[in-house]
């Protein structure tokens, strides 16, 4: 056995349908009297009916969470929170990233309610973008102390939305599986967590109200981003960042694209991690099975589609070697081009 280093982080999670009826126990639980709601726009009849539900326990709500966490938007929030004494984030990750923004400022509890499959109720990792630009920390702070998945906030989440979160998931169990700080606990964490979500998102996309498949993917949702907040992320993870923050291109779309080339160019220097997913997917050739997940899901293919200009792909380039990840795969600006060249076509992934 290779010497690990294994961290839990400890949060409290309450998992199945109806949990959302837990909440004010779980208000209650934290020592909290005073919680406040936080939420998307899109998501402001979610916000509601919770204030509803929790009735004098509820001091107020804000529905402005925004994609990548803009301060701005934080700090209008932070203006109307008043003497809240713990947070509720009902959304996905742009609605939990606000939470985490505020907990990070004033050390409020937090429970998150997620409704798509991104992740990042499970980490202590927030990223905020100021002036165009995004910056990652790490901090006790924002990890959420309480997540509450209830599989029925999930049933209207479209299924386009739910295809390439789901990917976004898989990614970060992909990346956790060949980390630098990999080790046996999370990888079987990883592993289980791509089954699980390559399992349920054909289902959903073939019956978007399946219940069980959405638990699946609520379920296998938690794992990857339990992975994601265990240990580092690599070349996939950089290459998306950089395409986000650079090109303003959608999240999760990216990483769906990304994935299979990113691990093709992983695989050689990565062959327990390939023989993991393999397993997981149920095939041996992983990056293909990927690219394959995604065509068969409708889930987009090429960085063109999602509006980058070829003339950036160079920048990227630059930016992945600016500030480097570290990589199981050393970095070669030829491999990198051919990489992101055959992402831009949406062209199958390099073998
Ligand atoms: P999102 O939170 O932006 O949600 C996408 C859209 O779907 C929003 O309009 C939202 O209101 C809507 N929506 C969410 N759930 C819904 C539901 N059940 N029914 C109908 N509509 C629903 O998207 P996301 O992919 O969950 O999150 C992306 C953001 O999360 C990015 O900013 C990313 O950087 C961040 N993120 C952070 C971490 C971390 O660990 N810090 C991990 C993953 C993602």
């Amino acid at each position: 056995m290779t010497p690990f280093v294994y961290q839990s982080h400890p949060s409290r999670v309450l998992f199945g349908p109806g949990r959302l009826d837990s909440l004010a126990d779980e208000i209650v639980r934290l020592g909290a009297r005073r919680a406040f709601v936080v939420a998307t726009p899109e998501q402001a009849p979610d916000a509601d009916r919770i204030v509803r539900q929790i009735g004098d326990l509820a001091c107020g709500a804000f529905c402005g969470a925004r994609m990548h966490t803009p301060v701005d938007v934080t700090e209008a929030a932070m203006a109307a929170l008043a003497d809240a004494d713990c947070l509720i984030a009902i959304g996905g990750g742009s609605t939990i990233g606000l939470a985490k923004a505020i907990a990070l400022r004033t050390n409020l509890p937090q429970i998150a309610i997620p409704t798509t499959y991104a992740g990042s109720e499970a980490t202590a990792i927030i990223g905020q973008t100021e002036n165009g630009i995004k910056t990652t920390q790490t901090s006790p702070r924002v990890l959420p102390e309480v997540i509450l998945y209830d599989v029925n906030l999930t049933m209207g989440l479209p299924v386009a939305i739910s295809v390439v979160s789901g990917m976004n998931a898989i990614a970060h169990a992909v990346e956790g599986l060949y980390s630098e700080q990999a080790n046996p606990i999370i990888s079987l964490i990883a592993q289980e967590g791509i089954r699980a979500l390559a399992s349920a998102l054909p289902r959903i996309s073939a019956a978007p109200t399946d219940v069980p498949a959405r638990s699946d993917a609520q379920y296998g949702a938690w794992l990857c981003g339990t992975t994601l907040g265990a240990v580092g992320m690599a070349l996939h993870h950089k290459l998306c960042h950089a395409l986000g923050g650079t090109f303003d291109l959608p999240h999760a779309q990216t990483h769906a694209v990304i994935l299979p080339h990113a691990l093709a160019y992983n695989a050689p220097y990565a062959a327990d991690a390939v023989a993991r997913i393999g397993t997981a997917l149920g095939r041996p050739d992983a990056a293909m099975a990927l690219y394959d997940l995604n065509r068969s899901l409708g889930a987009p293919t090429s960085l063109r589609e999602l509006g980058m200009p070829h003339g950036g792909l160079d920048r990227v380039i630059e930016l992945t070697f600016a500030k480097p990840y570290w990589n199981p795969a050393p970095l070669d600006k030829v491999r990198l081009r051919m990489l992101l060249e055959r992402a831009w076509d949406g062209l199958p992934p390099a073998s």
